[in-house]
């Protein structure tokens, strides 16, 4: 059997999650009638310290339906170059909101007010009206590079202080909390609305969440609707995700350290030339520049290990709910022995 880095998207989901997913009480969930997705929405708004939440088939869906909640079409987009929200969605805010999008160059993806202010347009019929900054937590293409609760805090107060919607893309969140320690509870104060993977970390085989207030819930769910996202029994779905939340959020912690013992033996590796630190379960390295980023990559697929290459020398780990202990140490075995 191959061992899985490619995403931690590739879970499939446990015993215990699929015993609580057979068992789960389901209903309608286009007419408010499912008792899990229900309860699935109010232990993240609870937990968020949001009002309302929606139960929503993908990430890329509820960030989707959050920039269409908080844009109007003109409006302009505040984003990191590398987010999510722009680079692997389709080009849906151009689709769906009708927006354009200011790209900056945060470090790894992070965003600060100094860098934010000055790109806010001024109120000029020339200029589309900026009306939404999309942060992402943990920062993907930044190797799950993590926003401390402290550097969110100073773009909220710029955001509120300008009449900007902010909306957080927390696919990885629970990846940021477990390695900064921040509370989620303290998260709510600092957005207008926050998307939830469940699908990634958490090891649940769908879904993802939309917090915000109840007036943009409801917006939001009208927006799934058109979207073709109004699920009937999602029940099965949700009780995955409750499952996941009670379950799989403090052993995140070890694919943090799984990460890193990645990390450490691909530092010593004469085939690799950079190792971007680690801070959740994300490692990104870049290759000797005399070899072939696939090349790299079919070696590891040859000696049993699956990885992806993002860019023409850069190569993506990801470790997950379905990487044990032991599969570290082999794949520390095959990058100690790697022939290229
Ligand atoms: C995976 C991911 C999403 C959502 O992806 P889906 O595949 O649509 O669930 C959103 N943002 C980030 C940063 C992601 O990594």
């Amino acid at each position: 059997m191959k061992i899985d880095f490619r995403s931690d998207t590739v879970t499939k989901p446990t015993p215990g999650m699929l015993d609580a997913m057979m068992s789960a009480k389901v209903g309608d969930d286009v007419f408010g009638e499912d008792p899990t997705v229900n309860a699935l929405e109010e232990m993240l708004a609870k937990m968020f310290n949001m009002e309302a939440a929606l139960f929503c088939p993908s990430g890329t869906m509820s960030n989707q339906i959050a920039i269409k909640c908080f844009t109007q079409p003109m409006d302009e987009v505040i984003c990191d170059q590398t987010a999510h929200v722009y680079r692997y969605e389709g080009g849906g805010i151009a689709y769906n909101s009708m927006a354009s999008v200011r790209l900056l160059n945060g470090e790894r993806g992070i965003l600060t007010p100094e860098i934010i202010e000055p790109e806010i347009n001024a109120d000029n019929i020339h200029y589309p009206n900026s009306s939404l900054v999309v942060l992402e937590n943990t920062v993907n293409k930044g190797g799950g590079k993590c926003y401390q609760l402290s550097q969110i805090e100073p773009i909220a107060k710029l955001c509120a202080a300008k009449g900007i919607k902010l909306h957080l893309d927390g696919a990885r969140i629970f990846n940021a909390l477990v390695a900064t320690g921040d509370k989620a509870f303290d998260y709510g104060k600092q957005f207008d609305g926050i998307s939830v993977c469940l699908s990634k970390g958490l090891g649940a085989p769908v879904g993802s969440v939309f917090l915000s207030n109840k007036a943009t819930i409801k917006k939001a769910t009208k927006i799934r609707k058109v979207l073709g996202g109004g699920m009937r029994q999602a029940g099965f779905l949700a009780s995955a995700g409750i499952y996941a939340l009670d379950n799989h959020v403090d052993r995140l912690a070890d694919d943090h350290k799984n990460a890193k013992a990645l990390a450490n033996e691909l530092e010593k590796a004469d085939f690799v030339s950079y190792v971007m630190p680690v801070e959740t379960n994300i490692v990104l390295f870049d290759v000797k520049p005399d070899l072939d980023v696939d090349q790299v990559v079919n070696a590891f697929e040859e000696k049993g290990v699956l990885c992806n290459s993002t860019s023409n020398k850069t190569i993506r780990f990801v470790t997950h709910l379905d990487v044990n202990e032991e599969m570290i140490d082999q794949t520390i075995q095959v990058i100690k022995n790697l022939k290229l």
